[in-house]
Formats: C-alpha cells, sequence, structure tokens
C-alpha cells in the first residue's frame, strides 16, 4: 500500500529559519505551538494567525510574534482586531475566507489547530499549496479523509500528525517495510469517567466532563475524550495516516498517558515512544521534522511514576469506540456523518441542551436513519455535514 505521509522531504536544511502559519493559534495547540516558537525563536518565524472569537488573545499573540496577517474568523471583531494593531505592521483581516488566505500564504510549515470540520477548508487551501501540514485538526481526516490524501499526493505536500497517538506511531512506522507491520495500538487515558458506572454517568456535566486528568486541551476535544469518540476520530484518522487495515488498529486504555502508541511487528517486537503528556513534544517533533528539537516540557521519570497500567475499551459504557469503527469500515459518508453529529451533540451537551449519555443517543440515532453515500469533492463533504447538522439539531431538541 502506499505511503500516505511524509511524501516529500523537508525542504528546509535544519540549520535554516522555518517559517510557520498557524491555524487556530488562539487555542490549546496554537498556544503550545507558540510556546514552543518562542522558546526555539531563533529555528522558527510566524507567517500567520487565527483564532475565532479570543481577538485579544490574537492580538496579543501578533503583537509579540510579529506575523504578516492575522484573521480573525467572526467578522464581528474585525473591527477591534484592526484597532488592536493599529500600530503594527500586521495585515488583518476577518471572516471564512481569509482564513484559507492566511493558509495560502507563502510558509514551509502549516500547524492545522482549528477544531471541527471549520479547519477543512484552510486546510486544504495548505495542501494544494503544497505545505507542510502539521496536522492536530483529526476531524478534518475523519469527515474528508479519501479526499484529503488525494489533495497530498496530488501538491505533494506533506502531512505530519501532531495528535500524540499518530505522531507516536509515525515515530516507530517503518514506513519502507510497512508489510512488517502486524498492528497499530492507539493507547487511550480513558477520561475522566473511566471509572464511573453507567448510571452515573447519565448525570455528569460539562465542568466534570472538561476535567481531563491528564491532558489540558479546548472543550470539544475534553469531551471527546470523556465518551471516548476522540479515540473512535483517532482510530479513522491512523486509518488514513497509515499503511494498515481497519482491523489491524487497536484501542487499549492506558491511564497515566505516557505510552502515547506502539507499533506490533511480524517478528513479535513491539515499539512505542513515552513520555510525560505534554502536547508540545509532539508538536516540536512535526516542526523540527525530520530533526529533532529541545522542549521545555518536563522529562519523563519512570521510577516516580512506578506503574503503568493497561485495560481492554469498555465497549459498554463507552459505545462511541464501536460507532466510529463501524463508520470507518461502512466507508462513503459514514464518518463525515459521524464526525457532524458528534460535533453537533457536543455542543449541545456544552450547552446543557442535552446529558452526557444524550451525546451518543443523538449520534447513533442519526447514524440509523442516514442512508450511505459516495462524497467526491469538498463542496460534496460540506453540503452533507451541514445537513446532518441540521438533523443532529433536531434530534438533540427531540430529546430535551
Ligand atoms: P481549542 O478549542 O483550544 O482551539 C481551537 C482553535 O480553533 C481556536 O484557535 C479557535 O479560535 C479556532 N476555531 C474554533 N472554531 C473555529 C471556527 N469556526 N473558525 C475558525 N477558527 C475556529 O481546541 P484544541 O484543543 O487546541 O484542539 C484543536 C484541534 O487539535 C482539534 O481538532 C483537536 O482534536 C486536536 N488536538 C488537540 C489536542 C490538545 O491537546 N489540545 C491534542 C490532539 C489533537
Ligand atoms: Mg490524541
Amino acid at each position: 500500500m502506499e505511503m500516505n505521509i511524509h511524501r516529500n522531504k523537508n525542504k528546509k536544511k535544519y540549520s535554516e529559519r522555518r517559517s510557520i502559519t498557524i491555524l487556530g493559534s488562539t487555542g490549546s495547540i496554537g498556544c503550545s505551538t507558540l510556546n514552543l516558537i518562542e522558546f526555539k525563536s531563533k529555528s522558527f518565524e510566524v507567517v500567520a494567525l487565527t483564532g475565532n472569537e479570543n481577538v485579544k488573545l490574537l492580538i496579543q499573540q501578533a503583537r509579540a510574534f510579529k506575523p504578516k496577517l492575522a484573521v480573525i474568523a467572526n467578522e464581528k471583531l474585525y473591527d477591534e482586531l484592526k484597532v488592536g494593531l493599529s500600530d503594527t505592521q500586521v495585515k488583518v483581516a476577518a471572516g471564512k475566507a481569509a482564513l484559507s488566505d492566511a493558509a495560502n500564504m507563502e510558509s514551509d510549515i502549516v500547524v492545522a489547530g482549528i477544531v471541527g470540520i471549520a479547519g477543512l477548508a484552510p486546510t486544504v487551501a495548505a495542501v494544494r499549496r503544497g505545505a507542510i501540514i502539521a496536522l492536530a485538526n483529526k476531524e478534518c481526516l475523519v469527515c474528508s479523509g479519501t479526499l484529503l490524501l488525494e489533495e497530498v499526493k496530488r501538491s505533494g505536500a506533506t502531512l505530519l500528525p501532531i495528535d500524540s497517538e499518530h505522531n507516536a506511531i509515525f515515530q516507530v512506522f517503518d514506513f519502507n517495510n510497512s508489510s512488517s507491520v502486524d498492528s497499530l495500538t492507539l493507547t487511550a487515558s480513558g477520561g475522566p469517567f473511566i471509572k464511573t458506572p453507567l448510571n452515573k454517568l447519565m448525570n455528569v456535566t460539562p465542568a466534570q466532563a472538561v476535567r481531563h486528568p491528564n491532558w489540558d486541551m479546548g472543550a470539544k476535544i475534553s469531551i471527546d475524550s470523556a465518551t471516548m469518540m476522540n479515540k473512535g476520530l483517532e482510530l479513522i484518522e491512523a486509518f488514513y495516516l497509515f499503511p494498515i487495515k481497519e482491523n489491524q488498529i487497536d484501542v487499549l486504555v492506558h491511564p497515566q498517558s505516557v505510552v502515547h502508541s506502539m507499533v506490533s511487528y511480524k517478528d513479535g517486537s513491539v515499539l512505542a515512544q513515552l513520555g510525560t503528556p505534554d502536547m508540545r513534544i509532539p508538536i516540536s517533533y512535526a516542526l523540527a521534522w525530520p530533526n529533532r528539537i529541545e522542549t521545555p516540557a518536563a522529562r519523563l521519570d519512570l521510577g516516580e511514576i512506578g506503574e503503568l497500567n493497561f485495560q481492554k475499551p469498555d465497549l459498554i459504557r463507552f459505545p462511541a469506540l464501536s460507532l466510529a469503527r463501524n463508520a470507518l469500515k461502512m466507508g462513503g459518508a459514514m464518518p463525515t456523518i459521524l464526525n457532524a453529529a458528534n460535533e453537533v451533540a457536543v455542543k449541545c451537551f456544552l450547552e446543557k441542551r442535552i446529558g452526557f449519555l444524550d451525546i451518543i443517543r443523538v449520534i447513533e440515532n442519526v447514524l440509523g436513519e442516514t442512508s450511505n453515500s459516495t462524497l467526491n469533492e469538498l463542496i460534496d463533504i460540506e453540503t452533507c455535514d451541514l445537513m446532518i447538522r441540521n438533523r443532529a439539531e433536531e434530534i438533540a431538541f427531540a430529546l430535551t
């Protein structure tokens, strides 16, 4: 099978300064990336930054990192951004199309750090101009895997995973001998409710659900971790990133989040990447690839941790994994539908319009009533996404 990622070697030598655009710079991934860039300021420069609502932080970041362009997706905040940067050289823009303008600007690396399908169009723009994409935005690959990979192939872009599990696999996967790989094991922390019995899950609140035990992340991925849909989305992400079949991808709960994922080889060897749960480690690997750079992340002290635990996922309490695996097996529009329904359901839960267990109920209902189809173009994916969003809203409303 063909290699899907790192198609082109990084064009720049390690000694040269790399230019970086960050889509979603005001989020958790964006802030971790800027923190690393600040730490290694001689190695990197910032070309463009984008945000959605947090215009104050975007202004602060633009003043500190001096990009050529700062984009705010919410057009109502344009004036505030303009005024906030009026005494600088930074150009400002607002709106959805301006996100793709930012992605289109010449830069070595585009960090895809927007959450959800909102990041798809600008990521596709960056792919089409052949950039190196440091991909955090897993929803992009989930709802548009085949199309995105075709675009990568066509443009000669390079796709490097930032998601910690996929970054771990990327570090230990033998792309020159992919037939020697037996299986991949994605590790999952299990989220904040790993020990919560089913009858108690009904009443958990958004505040409890976003409190992840190991990682400090945005609200949407934190809820996805609590339902374990995050691992479901990652299963689909892994399928697209690595030359492997769906039935060769396993999930193992590992509450300490130290072993970030593993590759099992035919000879019985298992290679894993370990580290403290700090996204700056996988981000740094993508930014510096094929080299490594120093990071401010805490070092792993296994003697201090003492024990590492592993267990099989509980598919009864966390059915999201099975839903995602089935969507992947069915293919076509199903992963797009799964993603759209999940985005809406998570939003409704965060807004306290539905309960925690209703998240999966909404997705199940949407998947159950929708017939599969083939999506060939970006526009087909966006149309399908919009249609499913409307339907998921209706279903969520009926549950309230
Ligand atoms: P976040 O909510 O902290 O940040 C999201 C970013 O996207 C913000 O900059 C926000 O302004 C922007 N954004 C949101 N909606 C937008 C819209 N409609 N238009 C334009 N911009 C919009 O999320 P995060 O935790 O940084 O996650 C970002 C992505 O990275 C997600 O896909 C997530 O699954 C993935 N990821 C995150 C982590 C992590 O540790 N945070 C780890 C692995 C993967
Ligand atoms: Mg992950």
